[in-house]
């Protein structure tokens, strides 16, 4: 039987990847640990080009350690070609949840009135209106969401906080600040996307929002999604992976995987307002934006 390893390698050289940087651990789907889940580089394996001999190309190991060792120097093969030419590395991510269900029975017989709305600004219209739960009426404003209303790049997060409960806009706190400089990162305006919550009211003094709430609310959040029908979500947190995804797993097994809501790709990240708290969370969010990012561009995985 062949080393699935070896497969791997050969794999991505015959996708034209000249320099593979593989996971830490014994195979090759490793997560730094439940929180990180960065994959360390370990193992650093060279794409050696196509013998002289015609013999195909080959996988060269080095080992983990590095590789300083005593004796006559290894015949190396020629360096490879400069990487600018190079596509980056192919995305492999391990396949995650999917959610099929529709949202809504939009029909002309239901009875949900929410599944009836046809534009966005109905929607905040209506949420606006809503007292479905205790938070609208203990909210100062409520905020529905904003951003372009054909945005191919839709970021949910949780909850309003305070200055998004006296504006009526999400994401214009010191997490929002953080949010457009991860946009920024990757290429977005924060106009050119859509940000929005889970909860479309603030819950009294930030405190998490409740199931019921949850439940409430997350229609129009359901409707949104459908109404923009985004290339990529960007879920902020886990109470937007769990509402979204229906799922109770925590952050570190959601993250680095390829979700599916209703078709769409979806990806897992920290909070900003958790990279607020811990710095140290800033570079695997920048490795989940930036795949986010990647899917967005249509990369297929
Ligand atoms: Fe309605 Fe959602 Fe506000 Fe509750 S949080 S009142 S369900 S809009
Ligand atoms: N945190 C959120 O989840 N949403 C906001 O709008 C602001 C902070």
């Amino acid at each position: 039987m062949r080393d699935p390893r070896r497969r791997y390698l050969e794999q991505l050289l015959e996708l034209g990847e000249r320099e593979i940087v593989l996971p830490e651990g014994r195979g090759n789907g490793g997560t730094g640990g439940p929180d990180t889940g960065v994959a360390r580089p370990a193992v650093r394996a060279e794409a050696v080009p196509e013998g002289p001999a015609g013999t195909p190309g080959r996988v060269a190991e080095a080992p983990a350690a590095p590789a300083a060792r005593p004796g006559p120097a290894q015949p190396r093969a020629p360096a490879p070609p400069p990487a600018a030419k190079q596509p980056a590395a192919p995305l492999h991510l391990e396949p995650g949840l999917v959610v099929e269900a529709p949202p809504s029975s939009a029909d002309l017989f239901t009875a949900d009135p929410i599944a009836q709305i046809g534009t966005l600004d109905a929607v905040a219209a209506m949420v606006d209106a809503c007292r479905k739960c205790p938070l609208g009426h203990s909210r100062l404003n409520s905020v529905p969401g904003e951003g372009d209303a054909h945005a191919g790049f839709v970021c949910v997060g949780e909850a309003p906080g305070a200055t998004e409960d006296e504006t009526g806009r999400p994401f214009v706190g010191r997490a929002g600040q953080l949010l457009n400089e991860i946009l920024k990162a990757i290429g977005f305006a924060r106009e050119e996307v859509f940000i929005c919550n889970v909860l479309k009211c603030r819950p009294p003094n930030n405190r998490d929002p409740e199931p019921l709430e949850v439940q409430a609310c997350s229609p129009y959040l359901h409707r949104q999604l459908e109404l923009i029908r985004p290339r990529v979500i960007l879920a902020l947190g886990r109470p937007a992976a769990h509402a979204l995804l229906g799922s109770n797993a925590s952050l570190g097994e959601l993250r680095g995987k390829l979700h599916r809501y209703r078709g769409i790709p979806l990806i897992v990240t920290y909070h900003p307002a958790a990279l607020l708290r811990n710095p140290h969370w800033k570079r695997p969010t920048w490795d989940d934006v930036r795949i986010a990012r990647r899917l967005y561009d249509g990369e297929a995985v």
